[in-house]
């Protein structure tokens, strides 16, 4: 698949302009800063999802559909709010429509088991006997319950990819989170089988982490901001992805972060980390501590 770039908030692809039809569901300027993950929750057919997306009467949209194709139709130019995440927060932010470009992927979400190889939810019925290209699985978390979930394809996946590549590429994006973790309890979407953790690594590694833990430090001061209760209190890390979770402790978890900061400072020396690691009283604190031991050693070894 060629990359996609993106100017004036408009998605191109081999040069050429992503399809574009425009939704009337939008906000005002948008200057992003994650991207929330969806499915369309429906048939698997786009029209439907674009033309519920850019109706009126629905009040919703996202900034763009992708098909089961892998085709990328854009309903919001991405520097524009677009309705999609609706009461949700994340890392200290809510209501993520203000900072937030929404993907909606083509997938029917959770159904049920009908007979072999056949699953049906209220919209939509899949026989994968007729079609075996449609790979269907069972899988249970604690966000999900159990049910059973269409693979995502190949295609979708890569688009999707491409797509976030580009909008790192173009804006500050910190993050790529899924509905079901903004809006835990109230949404499930996407299904248990997308691959985001792939999809973080692929597109947001190259940045530090050392030096993105201690933005998210920063972020935490405005939690209580806004006047809107805060019920929905997020777990960051969740059961189905972390590894960490289990009990590595804070100071191995420093030291990772630490380390892969003084990894990204070899792999691309870049001045805005080489100062982030500077001004980490932590890193001075011991950078001093072991000055003082050399001089320690060596004044008592002149001493002998
Ligand atoms: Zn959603």
């Amino acid at each position: 698949m060629q990359s996609i770039t993106i100017n004036k908030g408009l998605g191109f692809q081999n040069g050429r302009q992503l399809p574009f039809v425009k939704s009337p569901n939008i906000g005002g300027k948008l200057n992003p800063v994650y991207i929330v993950i969806h499915d369309t929750a429906s048939g698997l057919k786009e029209d439907g999802d674009v033309s519920w997306l850019t109706n009126r009467a629905s009040k919703v949209s996202a900034h763009v559909v992708v098909s089961r194709e892998g085709k990328i139709t854009q309903l919001v130019p991405f520097n524009v709010v677009a309705w999609h995440a609706g009461q949700s927060s994340w890392k200290g932010k809510k209501f993520l429509n203000a900072f937030a470009v929404g993907i909606e992927i083509d997938n029917p979400g959770k159904m049920e088991k009908v007979a072999e190889g056949v699953y049906r939810n209220s919209i939509v019925t899949i026989d994968t006997n007729k079609n075996p290209k449609l790979k269907v699985e069972y899988a249970k978390t604690k966000a999900h319950g159990a049910g059973y979930w269409l693979a995502y394809s190949d295609e979708q996946i890569a688009a999707v990819e491409e797509l976030c590549r580009a909008l790192v590429d173009a804006f500050n994006i910190e993050d790529i989170v899924t509905h079901w973790m903004i809006s835990p309890g109230r949404k499930i979407d996407t299904n248990p089988l997308y691959p985001l953790e792939a999809l973080r690594k692929a597109v947001l590694n190259y940045k530090p982490v050392g030096l993105m833990s201690q933005s998210d430090e920063g972020e935490r001061t405005d939690t209580d901001e806004s006047g809107v209760p805060d019920e929905v209190e997020i777990e960051p890390h969740n059961a189905i992805q972390d590894e960490s979770a289990g009990g590595v402790s804070k100071l191995k978890q420093f030291i990772k972060s630490k380390f892969t900061t003084v990894s990204g400072l070899f792999g691309g020396l870049s001045l805005s980390s080489f100062t982030g690691l500077l001004t980490d009283w932590k890193v001075i604190t011991a950078l001093g501590v072991f000055i003082l031991i050399g001089l320690a050693l060596w004044i008592w070894s002149e001493k002998k």
